[in-house]
């Protein structure tokens, strides 16, 4: 009998799933997208309903051709690639070329075990047209909005530059924060903690000022804060109350894409592209030594939070078995997802809550180890007791100064037995020495100036925080904005901060110049929004393209009469044709080229007007940029190797 083909798009996915399949099956990989739209043109057929002429790959004819032989003999295909409308896509899409005279499955599984692909296999469903477009008109319109907005950027800027449809609202969101950080004006304020002593006990209590007269003090200078000291001095203190609260935290979700993501950033310091590689490397098998490679986490593009009843299950007998019933909520804790969270979706979990992290240290690599322990501790923490504090605080008058002094003891771990880092917010203080009525003596006044911080850049995980709650950017296209940006050269990555480029700043505020709508946020966030809905069913593929397509090409028509071509010239003529030189963008940052071009394709580097300080060299200073940030370099590159990461000074 011949075998049944099973498709997926991963070469690592075919030997995990082909373990578990065993021989009736042979899995073989697409290798990603075979099927898209073309490169040289637009591909979509505005008049005919946006319909969309998509092509096989030229890369990928050779992979195409081997699939086809593959599948000659195969009676059954299986498209087993990811679940969601992008791995729905990729399947669908090879249906019309491979496919004639077969049978046809769609199977899908959150985790690559042999329980849930097994699973899987038995029940088999057909492709769902709906994802299908949805994924198609997220493509359709990323591509008008690409070709037909990068043009203009040409004859306005420089050549080869693009401009995407979300990447161009994030890109904003930067560049909006950047004039903020640089606008911001620091103000000065001040404030007042003192020491004092009980009599007999040999500590220090350090207390706050935190109210004049019952009001909230606001002290903007050096003088006021004097002469609040000189009044506070003259005063006797004494404690007027102590309290005690008991206050109980949750655990938190198990995570999802963006928040591990966030927690990646925060925590390992990894960016959302890092993050999201070595995820996948854990979801797609890892050899566990007995050269079965089993997928250690669930599908990892996800905003659900959802966990399926088996893995609440096991995750309850381990926190029993392990920690003990007192660490077992009653009932499992639910968590809820936001709204276009699918249902069909689980948050990302370790696959076998019973694979410790410490007992998979030796199979993982370093980054793997890392991120997975996150994920199985996030999740593991999420089925657990709340962790109780008891806040106390001891209140002190002094004439009409109040100060205030508070601490809190950690009485029950809860969910922190799995997160140890989390107790550090513990502070211990022990107020069991004082009583109301107590007269304290003063030991010290302390001022201490301060200003005002600006907002801080956006890091990774604030902007994949921001994008998700501006409703901007889905799962599979978080990691993808930000690494686009710094692709392109628009935005940095400075000490894992995110900052605009002047080229950036450029063609930002071009954009939101003359396309207003695809650089607002909230029209963006409808149309996310609207492509959820073809998903469920709700919108049609022709209807979405159709509302975004008037407004945005009654923008392109204004744009397209109205940007004029800028010249900026510079003092200096073609050494090959004579013309003037000209100021040019390129996506690599600044440079001079030839007026003449095309004719004269002569270019060179955009010096400084500084000349190299290396002894005997002719050549000039020009900034460069490596993956390792901007230096200083020298025009006659490679005869001169002068580098520097400061600005050499000019003679
Ligand atoms: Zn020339
Ligand atoms: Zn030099």
């Amino acid at each position: 009998m011949a075998k049944s083909i099973v498709i997926v798009e991963s070469p690592t996915k075919v030997k995990t799933i082909n373990k578990i399949l065993g021989k009736n099956f042979k899995v073989v990989s697409s290798m990603g997208h075979l099927v898209d739209l073309p490169k040289s043109t637009l591909g979509v057929d505005i008049e005919n309903d946006f319909e969309p002429k998509l092509i096989v790959v030229r890369k990928k004819q050779k992979i195409l051709t081997k699939l086809k032989k593959d599948c000659a003999k195969a009676k059954e295909i299986y498209f087993a690639s990811d679940p969601d409308r992008e791995g729905e896509a990729i399947g669908w899409n090879l249906v019309s070329h491979i496919g004639e005279g077969k049978k046809i499955f769609r199977v899908t599984f959150q985790e690559i075990t042999k329980e849930a692909v097994l699973k899987a296999f038995k029940h088999p469903r057909e492709f769902d047209q709906k994802k299908i477009n949805a994924q198609m008109a997220r493509r359709v319109l990323d591509r008008i909005v690409g070709y037909k907005i990068s043009p203009l950027l040409w004859k306005k800027v420089g050549s080869r530059l693009s401009a995407g449809r979300v990447q161009s609202v994030a890109l904003r969101i930067i560049v909006d924060r950047e004039r903020e950080i640089k606008k911001f004006v620091p103000n000065e304020y001040w404030q007042i903690s003192v020491d004092l002593k009980k009599e007999g006990y040999d500590n220090i209590l350090e207390a706050s000022f935190e109210k004049i007269n019952g009001e909230k003090p606001e002290i903007g200078s050096q003088d006021r804060a004097n002469e609040l000291v000189e009044s506070i001095r003259k005063e006797k203190f004494v404690v007027t109350d102590i309290t005690k609260r008991q206050i109980s935290r949750k655990s938190q979700a198990p995570l999802r894409t963006s928040t591990m993501q966030q927690e990646a950033f925060n925590k390992l310091r990894f960016n959302a592209s890092k993050t999201m590689m070595v995820a996948q490397q854990l979801y797609e098998g890892i050899d566990l030594g007995d050269g079965e490679t089993i997928g250690l986490i669930t599908y990892m593009r996800t905003d659900s939070v959802n966990v399926s009843n088996e893995a609440i299950e096991k995750v309850r007998s381990f926190i029993g078995d392990n920690y003990g019933e007192k660490y077992l909520p009653e009932i499992p804790n639910k968590f809820k997802a936001k709204k276009s969270a699918q249902e069909a979706h689980e948050a990302i979990r370790p696959s076998d809550v019973l694979r410790r992290p410490n007992d998979l240290r030796q199979y993982l690599d370093d980054d793997q180890f890392k991120l997975y322990e996150l994920i199985w501790n996030k999740f593991v923490s999420s089925q657990m007791v709340p962790s109780l504090y008891e806040n106390k605080k001891i209140e002190i008058a002094a004439g009409n100064f109040q100060f205030g002094a508070s601490g809190s003891t950690l009485l029950f771990d809860g969910y922190l037995a799995i997160e140890n880092e989390a107790r550090e917010e513990e502070s211990k203080i022990d107020f069991s020495h004082y009583d109301k009525g107590d007269n304290l003596n003063l030991v010290e006044v302390k001022p201490t100036q301060h200003f005002t911080k600006p907002p801080p850049r956006f890091s990774d995980a604030s902007l994949v925080k921001a994008l998700e709650e501006d409703g901007i950017g889905r799962p599979s296209t978080y990691a993808s904005i930000i690494l686009t940006l710094v692709m392109r050269n628009y935005v940095e990555r400075e000490k894992g901060y995110l900052g605009p480029t002047e080229l950036g700043v450029l063609i930002s505020d071009l954009l939101v110049e003359y396309f207003s709508k695809i650089m607002d946020i909230t029209f963006t966030a409808k149309m996310e929004e609207n492509l959820d809905l073809i998903e469920e069913g709700d919108l049609v593929y022709k209807d979405l393209l159709k509302e975004f397509y008037q407004p945005f090409n009654e923008e392109l028509d204004y744009a397209e009469d109205n940007i004029v071509k800028t010249e900026n010239f510079v003092d200096k003529d073609c050494p090959e044709c004579g013309k003037k030189l000209l100021i040019k963008w390129g996506r690599r940052g600044k440079f001079l080229s030839c007026s003449g071009f095309p004719d004269c394709k002569h270019a060179e580097p955009l010096t400084l007007g500084i000349k190299c300080p290396e002894e005997g060299c002719e050549g000039e200073v020009v900034k460069r940029k490596s993956s390792r940030g901007a230096f200083y370099g020298c025009t006659k590159y490679p005869q001169c190797t002068y580098v520097s990461k400061e600005l050499p000074e000019e003679e």
